[in-house]
């Protein structure tokens, strides 16, 4: 069992300290009071490595009164810095990056930049580290445009820490909370990272989302498509789809057609090219609203098989669902990271006809509060549906051959 000692001030994890399988048997707790009451809720799929799993970390910094460089988190609520020197969620070399980095502002007489003032150099450090192949991705995000001792300052953080594969400078110089700016430029290497999940390749670049935990990810999408059930001819929609890891992974499996949503542009840019990195064909990605893409197709009257959602924390919108329903597909496969939001929008497609038959939540992030679910809602038959409102499903309502189809 580890302990943190600065677990305290700084927030980033609420039960390090305690026993993992605790943590496990609290969050089986809390999924089955929120969710239960729509099917069985699986017992979580803990971590087998439940320590250093995040592929991505961002670092801020401040400077103390003796001149030395502080580098680590935001203290809740405030603009003090909590100096990390060692997190057990982060990847070991991410934070060894930020603690060379760290002490070489030191030595190049770079200044934090202060989130009060605006002024200052250097806002945030954002390290990537791509879990199969051990690509690393570090990306500087400064306060002014001018970096002055550039190539050194590249020389020596190299010479500490070679197994950094690119670094990109973004420049953000907006009283903003976001991390980064808008432009960017990349200093060395080509600028993104590359990783495998399920057996696919992905470009991953600094403004893309992607997982933070690669090996809770594969079994958290392979799920995902035991829950598709996937036989070849269906037409699918991936909406919040990122870098197009879900569509991508679906098209290997032999998936008909695949259209992406994603309102990000840099992730849809690097769905793109992932689709040619997996020589996926039948695919393609759209950057835009998921829900004003839905809407559009449903006022089509197009039809599909398969919807993949996973929307951010918010979760989605009842227009989307609505959506989804005139849309009919037989299958909604609903991955989460925000088990509030998922049961405000399961209860949503119950009244549309959907009923969640299958729920798995996995420990993607362990030691916070935080849990990751993927959901099966299947399409209730027009006649079932009405009876299972106005009788709660009995049996007599099951044994009809359409009903029996549905399940
Ligand atoms: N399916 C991907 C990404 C999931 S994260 C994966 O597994 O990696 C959620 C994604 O939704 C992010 O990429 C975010 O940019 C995108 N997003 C947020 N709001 C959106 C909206 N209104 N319409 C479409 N995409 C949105």
């Amino acid at each position: 069992m580890e302990k943190c000692r600065y677990s305290a001030r700084c927030g980033g994890c609420n039960s390090i300290g305690t026993e993992y399988r605790d943590t496990l048997t609290s969050k089986n707790a809390y999924m089955k009071k929120l969710l239960g009451q729509f099917c069985r809720v699986e017992p979580i799929i803990g971590a087998e490595k439940p320590y250093f799993y995040r592929n991505k970390v961002n670092a801020n910094f401040g400077r103390t009164k003796n001149g030395n460089i502080l580098a680590g988190t935001y203290e809740s609520n405030s603009h003090r810095i909590v100096d990390v020197e060692k997190c057990f969620l982060n990847n070991e070399r991410a934070d060894a990056i930020i603690r060379t980095i760290a002490s070489l502002m030191k030595s190049f007489k770079y200044e934090p930049y202060n989130e009060d003032t605006g002024r200052g150099m250097v806002r945030h450090v954002l390290v990537r580290t791509a879990h199969a192949t051990g690509e690393v991705m570090v990306t500087l995000v400064l306060g002014t445009n001018v970096f002055p001792s550039k190539n050194n300052f590249i020389r020596a953080l190299l010479k500490e820490c070679p197994y950094i594969t690119t670094i990109v400078m973004n420049v953000n110089n907006r009283r903003t909370s976001m991390i980064l700016g808008d432009r960017e430029q990349t200093i060395y290497g080509r600028g993104y990272i590359v990783d495998e999940l399920c057996g696919c390749r992905f470009k991953i670049s600094p403004k893309s989302f992607y997982q933070v935990n690669s090996e809770q990810t594969e079994i958290l999408y392979n799920i995902a498509m035991e829950y598709a059930d996937i036989k070849g001819h269906e037409k699918i929609i991936d909406a919040y789809s990122g870098i197009g890891t879900i569509g991508i992974v679906a098209a290997s499996m032999g998936a008909g057609e695949v259209i992406g949503i994603e309102l990000n542009e840099d992730a849809v840019r690097d769905a793109l090219i992932n689709i040619k990195y997996n020589d996926c064909k039948k695919i393609k990605y759209i950057q835009g609203d998921a829900t004003d893409f839905i809407f559009k197709e449903a006022k089509k009257n197009s039809s599909y098989d398969i919807v993949f959602m996973d929307p951010p924390r918010s979760g989605s919108t009842n227009k989307f669902i609505d959506s989804v329903a005139k849309l009919a597909p037989s299958k909604v496969v609903y991955i989460s990271c925000n088990p509030e939001t998922l049961a405000r929008d399961v209860k949503y497609f119950a009244h549309k006809g959907y009923k969640m038959i299958k729920c798995q939540p996995v420990d993607m992030f362990p030691w916070t509060e935080k849990v990751e679910t993927v959901c099966l809602l299947s399409k209730l038959h027009e006649a079932k549906h009405h009876v299972s409102v106005k009788l709660d499903m009995d049996e007599m309502d099951l044994t009809s051959a359409e009903s029996k189809a549905t399940y």
